[in-house]
């Protein structure tokens, strides 16, 4: 049986898509700051004790899986 090698190109996401920050953020995953201006992956975060917000992640900090 052959197997395909798969790059990790696959850019299926549960984000809404890539966009740069309009404001410093705070990545929900590494806690690091994204500085204003910087390319990253907005989506909405949801939160245990309150309703979804919109967040911004670093670009590498997103599985192609839809993790977070
Ligand atoms: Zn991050």
């Amino acid at each position: 049986m052959a197997t395909r090698e798969t790059d990790a190109a696959d850019t299926v996401d549960t984000y809404e898509y890539a966009t740069y920050a309009p404001t410093p953020e705070i990545c929900p995953s590494c806690c690091m700051p994204i500085p204003a201006g910087q390319l990253t992956r907005r989506g909405m975060f949801a939160r245990q004790d309150g309703p979804a917000v919109v967040a911004y992640w670093h670009t590498r900090c997103v599985r192609a899986d839809g993790s977070r």
